[in-house]
């Protein structure tokens, strides 16, 4: 019997094949892409681009960079979105692939929506093309984001 390719076996591995049009950021270690069944507008998954299970399966190179990746897309995120609060969620239950929901909170978003509540809006709010017609604009708030950090890590 042959083993099954992890390629198959992992959503998060799959999402390598994900159009260009879900896709926010790329990096030789780090991916933040729209993941089907999370198309709730804004919401974006950063993932390690190799299959690394759980945060202790990171490489000191993926750790050392996690921080960076996860501030920069948080923050533009936030911007674009508008949202007081961005919320970063880690579980790995059914795909232990090292991955991080980034959910913005908009203003708009009521209170009983809020903190752990928000995952409520996977299905409530989910809106495939709304999601995928914010790429452009957070690649480009990115983009503003990454220069910024850089010169902060060198100040
Ligand atoms: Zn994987």
């Amino acid at each position: 019997m042959t083993q099954q390719p992890l390629h198959d076996a992992c959503l998060l591995c799959a999402t390598e094949d994900a159009e260009d049009a879900s896709v926010v950021f790329r990096d030789e270690l780090w991916a933040a892409e729209i993941v089907p069944g999370y198309e709730v507008p804004g919401w974006i998954i950063l993932r390690a681009r190799r299959h690394a299970e759980r945060i202790t399966g990171l490489s000191d190179e993926e750790l050392d960079s996690f921080g960076r990746r996860a501030r920069d897309l948080v923050a533009a995120v936030s911007e674009v979105m508008d949202a007081p609060s961005t919320y970063l969620l880690v579980f790995g239950e059914n795909y232990p692939h090292f991955h991080v929901l980034v959910a913005p909170r908009g203003a708009h978003v009521p209170s009983d929506r809020r903190a752990g509540d928000i995952l409520k809006l996977r299905l409530e709010s989910a809106d495939a093309l709304a999601a995928r017609a914010l790429v452009p604009a957070l690649r480009a708030a990115l983009a503003r984001a990454l220069p910024r950090g850089v010169a902060a890590e060198a100040g």
